[in-house]
């Protein structure tokens, strides 16, 4: 099935024209399928007077309203499983911290079409059979972890399923057992780069690292090029969501010029996220997917909360399905402060545009009275630390003018010594909101 290049040529090149008529083909399928197997959509249709059969063209999926993630979690556990108990051979969750979680409930064809577009994904980013993979991805519940390690192992790489946590163990096995793939969030891939250089390890020299896959959580191109420069790697950006699949929804391709949706499984829209009016590709929008080929829980017109642009244009690596650009943010993520709408991933880019700042901060807002109060906590790396010479209050001014420019806010500064800001094995926590409760 594989042919150097791609995992399957024929899916991933087909010309826009073929793949819109697959799409449409499989939409009616799913469309019928909810209708008649699924108590909500089968409601949501009544309701609005709509029929499967009024779904005839790509764009009459407009007709079907908008599913939200609090659909899932009000229909905990099992409301939009549309399959027997029996038909399910797995579950997933999200790592939601109040609340009901959104399960993920898979029946075999599910199973095997998220391994498909695993081991499609990986392949993307230059993964072979010949690789040694590194997945400190959590493994659980939790979809990253499995996700990679099924796709690796239908590609038929060796595996070393290691999960999160044990940093300085985990850098003695990529050492010894000659780890070429690594895959885990970016915080953690930042902070396993740290950890090396402190135990001595020079990953240019002592490891055989080749490429990373790196996603769960958003990052910069700033953050990219750190890691690229640390570890002596090509990094790959990956996007999934639990209530889709898991990973395996888009993979960077060595283009690095955003991200192919595999259309043949994912019916994409962009959406103005405050009035839900769907916007032409190219517009910055809410990233909205409907699933084509699912039977577990399949969902129609998803809101994803996650910030993006569509580009339909073909790729230069010949694949022929969209590409959306890095997301941004996500919608919940996005901080409103004094007014000013402003997204973590923001005060990324600003602060990693100083060589003398470690990739570690924090964003710290309050309200102490009337007024919100925006604190940026930076860190000095390791050199900069050593560097006496080194003129912090120009630093200071420099670091909040770059912000200024950025987000129109002016934020109190705090520069820290290096390793002082806490380190995160899994998701980093960037902000930290203490308003709650003072609205
Ligand atoms: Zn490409």
């Amino acid at each position: 099935m594989t042919n150097g290049k791609y995992w399957n040529e024929k899916i991933e090149t087909m010309s826009k024209d073929e793949l819109r008529k697959h799409q449409l083909r499989k939409l009616k399928e799913q469309v019928k399928y909810c209708y008649e197997n699924s108590a909500f959509y089968h409601k949501k249709f009544d309701n609005t007077g709509l029929k499967p059969e009024n779904i005839k063209t790509l764009e009459d999926i407009q007709k079907i309203p908008f599913t939200v993630k609090n659909d899932l979690r009000d229909n905990y556990p099992f409301g939009m499983v549309t399959v027997k108990p029996a038909d399910i051979v797995e579950i997933h969750a999200s790592s939601g911290t109040t609340g009901n979680p959104i399960i993920g409930a898979y029946t075999q064809s599910d199973m095997d079409a998220w391994q498909e577009l695993m081991a499609r994904s990986i392949y993307t980013t230059g993964g072979r059979k010949e690789d040694v993979i590194h997945i400190a991805y959590g493994y659980g519940l939790f979809t990253g972890g499995l996700g990679f390690h099924y796709g690796a192992q239908k590609i038929g790489t060796m595996i070393v399923p290691v999960s999160g946590g044990m940093t300085q163990r985990q850098i003695k096995l990529m050492k010894d057992l000659g780890a070429t793939v690594l895959c885990c969030t970016p915080s953690f891939a930042v902070y396993l780069a740290e950890t090396m250089v402190k135990v001595g390890v020079n990953p240019r020299k002592d490891l055989k690292l080749r490429i990373g896959l790196f996603g769960a959580e958003p990052w910069s191109d700033k953050i990219r090029e750190r890691i690229e420069e640390k570890l002596g790697i090509e990094a790959f950006d990956v996007y999934g969501l639990t209530e889709l699949c898991g990973p395996g929804v888009s993979i960077e391709c060595s283009e690095h010029k955003g991200l192919h949706i595999w259309e043949d499984h994912f019916l994409v829209e962009t959406i103005n996220p405050e009035t839900g009016e769907v916007l032409p590709p190219g517009e910055e929008g809410e990233l909205v997917f409907t699933t084509l080929a699912k039977t577990g829980i399949p969902l129609l017109r998803f809101r994803t909360r996650d910030i993006s642009v569509v580009d339909t244009e073909k790729c230069a690596c010949g694949r022929t399905h969209a590409r959306m650009i890095r997301v941004r943010g996500r919608s919940d993520d996005m901080l409103i402060i004094r007014g000013v709408n402003v997204f973590p991933s923001q005060i990324e880019i600003a602060v990693m545009s100083f060589p003398e700042l470690a990739a570690q901060y924090q964003i710290v807002i309050d309200r102490p009275g009337a007024l919100d109060t925006f604190a940026v906590k930076v860190e000095l790396t390791e050199q900069a630390c050593k560097n006496r010479k080194l003129d912090k209050n120009a630093l200071k001014r420099d670091i909040q003018g770059r912000i200024h420019s950025i987000t129109g806010l002016s934020a109190e500064i705090e520069i820290v010594e290096c390793g002082e800001i806490p380190r995160s094995e899994g998701k980093a926590k960037r902000v930290l909101d203490l308003r709650k409760g003072k609205m």
